[in-house]
């Protein structure tokens, strides 16, 4: 919170326009705004599922310190919890058989500090090297509660156990996601917490978790300017041209979530030319279609495959496989080649058009979206017609145009030059 404070301050110092809805930097509240409608603008930029719908579900930790204490209460009373010397309330991970099983980071380990993360200085009132703090009595702290261990505040791990139990109103739930960096010790101590209160065996059903985010094949660094945001990205600060949401969306879903995800300037070209395939293609069947579409199921092979794919711990890349191959040569009526890239698109959701303000790489050439459209449909119609003169013609117009064009056995696509530039942006 200090050090957010300190670069809010001096953003505000410079001028800077997007921290001007930041009254107080030392208001930890105001921080948290500020952070919070940044993660939800970015995740409706990028077409991601929120839960602000129902604001009670995008829940707040500081909402939910009552449901904290009552559930440490719990864990004292059931012996997996204790006051130390310090005043400080400890879970015993002794307490707890299980722990150790998520993360592999057993007591024994923890006890030689095979585990890491074990501070000298809490060690002589713990019972246990890997016994971690609840509740902190500290009349001093920048955020303090009232409780019955003195006015203080809550680890960092309860939260979790307390929002997702309150909220998904049961003590065991199906799917727990984070990133590889939460396995221990986060997930861990979330598990011994709930199943220490619940009495449950288990806390959820399956665990998933991300491997980290890449670029140019070295994690995320400040200080090696590879720290990208969302923003970075799509304002073109990465690539000197805005990128559109669809691309970096595409980007960031098509490896598999337990690989590491290597973002580099070629991978984005990839994604910006495969997006625009897509787009092309459901363009393309949706004017053969008449915007018609066909019911369709997993009875039709292409979607079959996709979801088989998908079944198989979230195998995306085989997923996007199927498609690709079946756009190759797309068999069936328009209208079930149309159902079945919108199908598609349900899952991987990038074929919606941007909204209003919002960059349009795609489209970022001199041309509109419309007239692109109407070029590469004069295209299509002259391969069609086997009359490839016509349609050189046409492509090398495009050229012309600063149009990077590609001819597909299903169609030719067309991409304004989005992310060429210079490849020392991408990570250097
Ligand atoms: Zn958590």
């Amino acid at each position: 919170m200090a050090v957010a404070a300190a670069r809010i301050k001096e953003a505000k110092k410079q001028g800077k326009a997007h921290v001007a809805a930041i009254g107080d930097p030392d208001d930890p509240c105001q921080i948290a705004d500020f952070y919070i409608d940044a993660f939800l603008q970015d995740a409706r930029l990028m077409n991601m599922k929120v839960a602000d719908e129902f604001p009670a579900n995008t829940p707040r930790a500081s909402q939910h310190v009552d449901g904290m204490q009552a559930m440490i209460a719990k864990l004292i009373e059931h012996g997996h919890a204790y006051v130390a010397n310090d005043g400080v309330v400890y879970y015993s991970v002794e307490s707890f058989d299980a722990y150790g099983r998520l993360s592999g980071n057993t007591l024994d380990r923890l006890r030689t500090g095979a585990g890491g993360r074990v501070r000298q200085e809490d060690q002589a009132v713990k019972r246990h090297p890997g016994d971690f703090f609840l509740w902190k009595p500290d009349p001093s702290h920048i955020m303090r509660w009232n409780s019955p261990w003195g006015e203080g505040y809550p680890g960092w791990h309860i939260e979790c156990s307390v929002m997702a139990t309150a909220l998904l109103g049961r003590d065991q739930i199906d799917i727990h996601t984070g990133g590889e960096d939460n396995i221990f010790p986060h997930h861990e101590c979330e598990i011994a917490q709930t199943c220490g209160a619940t009495g449950g065996e288990f806390f959820a059903r399956y665990w998933l978790h991300s491997r980290h985010l890449l670029v140019d094949g070295e994690k995320m660094s400040k200080s090696k300017g590879t720290f990208h945001t969302v923003r970075d990205v799509l304002d073109g600060r990465v690539t000197g041209r805005p990128v559109h949401p669809a691309i970096l969306r595409y980007e960031l879903i098509r490896g598999h979530y337990r690989s590491n995800l290597n973002f580099t300037f070629a991978s984005l070209q990839q994604s910006a030319l495969e997006v625009a395939q897509l787009r092309s293609a459901a363009t393309l069947f949706a004017q053969q279609a008449g915007d018609q579409s066909a019911p369709v199921d997993l009875s039709h092979p292409v979607l079959a495959g996709f979801a088989e794919a998908m079944a198989d711990d979230l195998n995306i890349s085989s997923a996007l496989g199927v498609v690709f191959d079946w756009l190759k040569k797309p068999k069936g009526t328009p209208a079930v080649k149309h159902a079945v890239l919108e199908k598609i698109d349900s899952v991987l959701g990038i074929l919606r058009t941007p909204a209003a303000g919002e960059p349009d790489v795609l489209a970022a050439g001199s041309l509109s979206r419309d007239e692109l459209d109407a070029r590469l449909q004069l295209i299509n119609e002259a391969r069609a017609n086997m009359d490839y003169d016509a349609a050189d013609a046409q492509n090398q117009a495009l050229r012309d145009l600063d149009y990077d064009v590609q001819d597909t056995p299903a169609c030719t696509i067309a991409t304004a030059r989005p992310i060429v530039v210079d490849p020392a942006h991408v990570g250097a």
